[in-house]
């Protein structure tokens, strides 16, 4: 909720002004008009959230799953009825287009569709008799408190990853959303004060490294779910385990895609341009490299190096833009910078989108769609996460080759193939070190019935965000063994 231009964090039921002394400011980044105040919560206050999330548990594990999951339902429909209205607040604060917007908040509301399932979900296991008269049950039981902590791209979806599982298991969620974009779940959470969701069940802290810290040392907080960089998801990997907790952290990405000579390559074309420049390559999965073999090189090169060119960039609430600017004005000098280094290292800039002029944007974090072609796979921008609209193209002679290239990289969330042949998607898949792999799909990005999560320095943790493995994450396994001697009972 914002207040007189701060944003308020939510603890205990009610919105509050934060006793901050530092402030950051959240800017639309096709604009740069200053949105909101975020406040960096100090420490005590976020000790504070969390003992009161603490004392909420005990009533809330209580309540019985199939009562839990009202409050999802409840949630998904307020959800839909607000659609729009999110989607706009997310293209806001974060500059993805509209129908990006919405297809985030989709994916976000189908996790929580996922988690109303958790009455057959967190069921647990038996077996009568392991030995004569005796038996063994094996039942869930929520962690209790538990938090995350989570990055700008996706400000909706990513924290409904966790949130819908945590509570739906019978926990109680404390969010540290990404300080660049906090508004969007601030209002998902207005909405879930209105399903009557009790007190302290779900909490919202805003700030940054203080803020986390804070979570990641608080002994109340049982378990830490993570996504954003590299960097910070090994710290907080590590700060967490030496703490006793458990750990979920997924980190970037540098995703390489291969194109075989036998691919549709208008389809093809048509599906990397948006896998590479949708959300401006802001996405965990977004193709930043792609290998074409043999005689794909000319014709792929020509045709997407064409798409970039016309891609439409301005506004992501304008009708007809197909990509928006990147997140802050650092971001893009970031990029831009990676560019030149990339030129500076024998790329050759196929299509250049440093410093475009965007009408009426003038002042926005834009770069345009740019190719960089003959990218050395050995260089330093071959093995960078840019996190922008730049797509690196490679050649390998044959398809062992460029799958070669694909396992040498350090990240792993995600390759993709495009070809007709079914053996050489068979070869990809099995040999490809990849969390997710698309074949003739360049955003392999699994439903929330499915684990998402990469390999390598992708993830750091075991059980993965979403579905299933959720549930594992945010339960604790009991093991019951018990015998019930006749002799023991009375007889009736
Ligand atoms: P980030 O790592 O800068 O920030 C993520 C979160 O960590 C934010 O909430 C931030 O406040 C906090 N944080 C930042 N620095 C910290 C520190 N030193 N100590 C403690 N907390 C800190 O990431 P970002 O820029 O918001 O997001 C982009 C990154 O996220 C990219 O690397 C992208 O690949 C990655 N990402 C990964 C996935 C995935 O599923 N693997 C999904 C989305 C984004």
């Amino acid at each position: 909720m914002i207040q007189d231009g701060y944003l308020l964090n939510y603890v205990n039921g009610a919105w509050q002004r934060s006793q901050a002394t530092e402030f950051v400011e959240v800017r639309n980044p096709a604009t740069i008009e200053a949105i909101v105040r975020v406040p960096l919560t100090p420490r005590d206050e976020v000790g504070q959230a969390v003992e009161a999330a603490q004392a909420a548990w005990d009533g809330w594990r209580r309540t019985p799953p199939t009562e839990r999951v009202q409050y999802l339902f409840r949630l998904k429909n307020l959800l839909e009825e607000h659609f729009d209205e999110i989607a706009r607040l997310t293209t806001d604060e974060c500059g993805k287009t509209f129908s990006e917007s919405k297809a985030e908040l989709r994916r976000g509301i189908e996790n929580v569709e996922t988690a109303a399932g958790v009455p057959s979900l967190m069921q647990g296991r038996n077996l009568e008799d392991i030995a004569s008269g005796i038996d063994e049950l094996m039942i869930r039981q929520p962690v209790g408190v538990v938090a995350a902590i989570t990055p700008f791209n996706f400000p909706g979806m990513v924290p409904l990853w966790f949130l819908p599982y945590a509570i739906a298991c019978g926990n109680c969620f404390v969010l540290k959303p990404s300080e660049k974009t906090p508004i969007t779940i601030s209002r998902i959470a207005e909405l879930i004060e209105q399903t009557g969701l009790p007190k302290g069940v779900v909490t919202i802290v805003n700030g940054a490294k203080d803020a986390v810290d804070a979570l990641l040392d608080h002994p109340a907080v049982r378990a830490i779910s993570f996504v954003g960089s590299t960097p910070v998801a090994k710290y907080i990997y590590s700060r967490a385990a030496a703490n006793g907790k458990r750990a979920q952290c997924q980190g970037g990405a540098k995703n390489p895609v291969i194109v075989l000579p036998d691919a549709d390559m208008d389809m093809t074309t048509r599906i990397v341009t948006d896998a590479a420049f949708g959300c401006a390559g802001q996405r965990c999965l977004a193709a930043s490299v792609a290998i074409t073999v043999g005689e794909a090189r000319n014709v792929f090169t020509e045709q997407i190096a064409d798409a970039a060119a016309s891609r439409k960039v301005g506004y992501g609430l304008d009708a007809g833009i197909e990509m928006g600017p990147v997140i802050t004005t650092e971001s893009r000098q970031r990029v831009e910078s990676l560019i030149g280094i990339g030129a500076g290292e024998g790329a050759e800039v196929l299509v250049d989108g440093r410093d475009p002029r965007i009408s009426g944007f003038e002042r926005g974090n834009f770069v345009r769609p740019t190719i960089l072609h003959n990218v050395d796979p050995r260089s330093e921008i071959a093995r960078t996460e840019i996190f922008g609209p730049v797509l690196s193209l490679m050649h390998a002679d044959t398809i062992d080759e460029a799958i070669q290239i694909v396992n040498a990289g350090v990240y792993g969330n995600m390759a993709c193939l495009f070809t007709s042949s079914g053996a050489a998607a068979r070869q990809f898949r099995y040999e490809a070190r990849v969390g997710n792999v698309g074949i003739n799909v360049g955003v392999a990005a699994p439903m929330a019935f499915f684990p998402f999560s990469g390999w390598k320095e992708s993830f750091f943790g075991d059980m993965h965000a979403q579905g299933g493995d959720a549930i594992e994450f945010y339960t604790e396994k009991k093991i019951v063994v018990e015998r019930w001697p006749k002799e023991w009972s009375r007889t009736f």
